[in-house]
């Protein structure tokens, strides 16, 4: 028999899927690591159940216990499943610029969800970093997970994501493509890759109005590079403790447009409908074409499914209205509907 005890069995072990037609003009073979096949549809599932493990381990969380997490979804969705199986409460805090959906899918695993305004400094006491913080103190058996500076983060990926594409591609990989967020999928996987074969280059996929590139290259936390973009989900406003920059080759940024318009692209022609990130990972790579050679074998991460961007990348009206699709375009698809 072959019997799954529970759901977080299910995590990890995603595809490998080549891409045929989205790269067919980079000059290499790339490969697509296809995270939404985890249980929560994204790769956060990894890093959330290796948060919760640990913390067990180390008596932070304990029978009962309530996890509190500052997670606008992917997280949150892993957490939620770790702590169901498990036991355990959830308690997230959420921005205003994330959508309804997202914070009645993470209710409906057994969350509990609290909003709050997006632009407020981090330091505010009403921005979601600092209700997350309170709320662990005053809440007696509860931990705050903080996957921004929690290294269980990293290595979730140095544990599984690293040695799964090492494997899936029999040593052969030369380049590793990953958005970046917390730092966690780059650096985890990167640490594990590298220690394989130094001789692998990792390039992180950030998006304009994110510090990170600007860091990456000056080692300047420079507040002037930060704006407010659309993108989710990668790009920060600080540096995370997941990071060790030592291991990242190369930082690529992409606009709002770009990578919306990528994902797209990636549904319609390669049947994988994956979520806004995964448009920027595919868009940052294509920026570096001149970089890659004929034998090279390019991973490239997909974090999540597309299913959480139904009311925006992939809605034409939403689309058109931050004049990420053509006009033209747009009348075109209204008229051929008509
Ligand atoms: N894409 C999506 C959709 C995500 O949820 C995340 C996690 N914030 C990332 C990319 C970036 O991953 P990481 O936080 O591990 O750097």
């Amino acid at each position: 028999m072959d019997i799954k005890n529970n759901i977080l069995e299910t995590i990890g072990n995603t595809p490998l899927i080549r891409l045929n037609k989205i790269t067919r003009n980079l000059p290499c073979t790339v490969v697509a690591k296809v995270d939404y096949f985890n249980p929560g549809n994204s790769i956060k599932d990894r890093m959330a159940l290796k948060m919760v493990e640990i913390a067990e381990q180390e008596g932070k969380l304990k029978p009962g216990g309530t996890i509190i997490e500052g997670t606008s979804g992917n997280t949150g969705m892993g957490l939620a499943l770790a702590a169901v199986v498990k036991g355990y409460k959830c308690i997230f805090v959420t921005t205003d610029k994330q959508s309804k959906e997202k914070a009645d899918i993470l209710k409906a695993v057994g969350a509990e969800v609290i909003v709050c305004p997006t632009n407020v400094a981090p330091e505010d006491p009403r921005s979601y970093y600092s209700v997350a913080a309170r709320l662990a103190k005053e809440i007696p058996n509860s931990y705050h997970m903080n996957q921004y500076d929690n290294l269980a983060n990293r290595l979730a990926h140095y544990e599984t994501t690293g040695p799964e594409i090492w494997k899936q591609t029999d040593g052969k990989i030369t380049h590793l493509v990953c958005t970046a967020g917390t730092g966690g999928t780059i650096t985890g996987t990167a640490m594990y890759l590298k220690e394989k074969n130094p001789d692998i280059q990792i390039w992180a996929i950030d998006v304009y109005g994110s510090l990170l590139t600007k860091y990456f290259r000056t080692g300047e936390i420079d507040m002037g590079e930060v704006h407010p973009y659309i993108s989710e989900g990668f790009g920060e406003d600080f540096v995370p403790k997941n990071y060790d920059m030592s291991v990242i080759d190369h930082f690529e940024q992409v606009t709002d447009k770009d990578g919306a318009v990528m994902a797209r692209r990636l549904a319609k022609e390669e049947g994988l409908f994956c979520g806004y990130s995964a448009g920027s990972c595919l868009q940052g790579l294509i920026q570096l074409k001149d970089r890659l050679k004929k034998d090279d074998l390019v991973v490239a991460i997909l974090h999540d499914h597309g299913s959480r961007y139904v009311g925006k990348i992939y809605n034409d009206q939403w689309m058109m209205e931050r004049g990420f699709l053509d006009v033209k375009t747009f009348k075109d698809i209204v008229s051929s509907r008509a």
